[in-house]
């Protein structure tokens, strides 16, 4: 079987979304468009048809193109069931435990509420890739907008806990943001130095490359907010040995919000 093509669209100033084909089978979906006419003109130039558009939550720069690809292509709008009444244009809302397929490759739906409530992960494994929108990022993880710092953690723990390999595809380029905040909670993180690096040098340059998709493995060894306990994140945090993760998690998170 030939591979799932997976790539990222840039779209605003710092948006991906996400383009998954079916090669053999000629089937695409997008993830996540922020608009519509740059990625109908990506699909154009490349003379491909779009058959749905995925979202992984509400938000207008997730959503934003939902309308504007639905006219062009005549696609399907999916999304979260409980989203139902603020995702523009939903055809098809899906549950925890439901399945997406694209042609031969099929997606588990799984609920990662924290980042906003009704927030879904679409989560493959053959190949192994999840389109995590904003709860999960490269080096970083979303803002709690609707969810508690419990419901943030457990969905991220869920992120974790799939195949290292997992690809993690996510809504945002904020990976150079976020490795300045990383590396000032575990400084000595020598797998972190490394990303950091390699991130610069990703978005030196007239054409920035993306720094997506990382992996899950990648994220668990150099992502501060997959390993609030590690002994120098919870030195910086000032907090006991002894502290829960969520308690850690939710510190964490609330120092990058005024970082
Ligand atoms: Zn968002
Ligand atoms: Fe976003």
């Amino acid at each position: 079987m030939t591979a799932l093509e997976i790539t990222p669209i840039p779209l605003l100033s710092d948006n991906y979304a996400w383009l998954i084909r079916d090669v053999d089978q000629d089937v695409t979906v997008v993830v996540d468009p922020s608009e519509a006419a740059p990625v109908v003109a990506y699909l154009r130039q490349r003379h491909l048809r779009l058959d749905a558009v995925l979202n992984t939550h509400h938000h207008p720069d997730h959503t934003g193109g939902n309308l504007g690809l639905k006219e062009a292509f005549g696609c399907h709008i999916i999304g979260a069931e409980a989203d139902r009444h603020r995702i523009v244009g939903l055809d098809r809302g899906l549950v925890e435990g439901d399945t997406y397929r694209v042609g031969r490759f099929t997606a588990k739906v799984i609920a990662i509420p924290g980042h906003t409530l009704g927030h879904i992960a679409f989560v493959f494994t053959e190949p192994a890739a999840v389109f995590c929108g904003d709860t999960l990022f490269s080096l970083g993880c979303g803002r709690l907008f609707e969810g508690s710092p419990e419901q943030m953690w457990t969905s991220l723990s869920r992120l974790a806990a799939l195949p290292p390999a997992t690809l993690v595809c996510c809504g945002h380029e904020y990976t150079a943001a976020n490795a300045a905040f990383a590396l000032t909670v575990d400084p000595d993180n020598q797998a972190l130095q490394q990303r950091a690096k390699a991130v610069a040098e990703l978005r030196a340059g007239p054409v920035p490359q993306p720094t997506v998709p990382s992996s899950v493995g990648l994220e668990l060894a150099t992502n501060p907010f997959l390993r609030p306990l590690a002994g120098e994140v919870l030195r910086h945090l000032k907090l006991p040995s002894s502290s829960s993760a969520t308690v850690a998690f939710a510190a964490l998170r609330q120092l990058k919000d005024r970082f």
